[in-house]
């Protein structure tokens, strides 16, 4: 099957499955949970009111042009500071990418509502099913729960995947599955898309994408335009053939092939 490892109990997302024994970490004011619910302090800036330090993200994502309302909720409901180390909470609202580990970054605020707008632009109110390629920390993965029926979000690296199941598991967000495998490859068994929306940068756009979107469904990516240098890329997959648009210049990590 393409897209996926060889192992067959990893082929259907068992997420949310795992998760019903799992106790939901309950939300404190003042202070944050990590993995396995234990609660410990949150430097200041954040943990006080971290609803109001989100709006106040909105805000500014707002004045710069964001005007999607279904994106301006998302960001203002999943808390970002709890998909980044614990040292860089403080920075969680902050518009800027930080490091997740293994090498990845995630991404800055203002360009991923610029791309779940891009995403949900010529769709319908709530938008399908969606791959996403390149889960890192799960917090696009959490966002796009929010605005699509359901998320199928495939990650290369074993750590990360693990990482973004353990940061979405006290979501419990049941229209997630994260899937270990090349992104490159796609994810069949998921197809049609409604969308398809990746995070790391290649040289094209893998021809299997562009079969897994459904027609009338919208791809957004970044790829390799000039020399190294990367666009925005929205293809549009109509009943008269594909529609690209390339737009302004990006800064994603390579898309890779293969697992590790
Ligand atoms: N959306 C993520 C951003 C992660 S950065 C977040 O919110 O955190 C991009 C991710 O794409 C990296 O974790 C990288 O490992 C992953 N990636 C790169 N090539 C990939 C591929 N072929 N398949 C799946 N994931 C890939």
């Amino acid at each position: 099957m393409p897209g996926y490892p060889s192992d067959r109990s990893r082929e259907r997302p068992r997420f949310p499955a795992r998760l019903d024994s799992v106790t939901p970490v309950p939300h404190q004011k003042n202070t944050l949970s990590v993995a396995g619910g234990v609660a410990r302090d949150v430097p200041v800036g954040v943990g006080l009111d971290s609803g109001a330090v989100r709006q106040r993200m909105v805000a500014k994502l707002v004045q710069q042009g964001l005007t999607d309302a279904r994106v301006q909720a998302a960001l203002a409901t999943v808390e970002r500071h709890r998909f980044v180390d614990s040292a860089l909470v403080n920075q969680g609202y902050e518009d800027t990418s930080l490091p997740i580990g293994l090498g990845q970054t995630i991404s800055k605020p203002s360009v991923v509502a610029r791309m779940l707008s891009l995403l949900l632009e010529s769709g319908s109110a709530h938008l399908g099913r969606v791959l996403e390629i390149g889960t890192g920390c799960g917090y696009q993965a959490a966002l796009l729960a929010q605005v699509c029926t359901e998320v199928y979000s495939m990650e290369r690296l074993r750590g990360l995947h693990e990482k973004a199941r353990d940061n979405l598991r006290p979501l419990r967000l049941a229209n997630v599955h994260l899937l270990l495998g090349d992104g490159m490859l796609g994810y069949a068994k998921g197809a049609p898309y409604a969308g398809i929306i990746a995070a790391a940068g290649g040289q094209r756009i893998p021809d299997c994408w562009l079969d897994q979107l459904a027609v009338g469904g919208r791809l957004v990516a970044p790829v390799v335009s000039v020399g190294t240098q990367q666009a925005l890329l929205v293809v549009d997959k109509t009943s008269d053939g594909i529609r690209q648009c390339l737009l302004e210049g990006v800064l994603f990590v390579p898309l890779k092939s293969g697992v590790a």
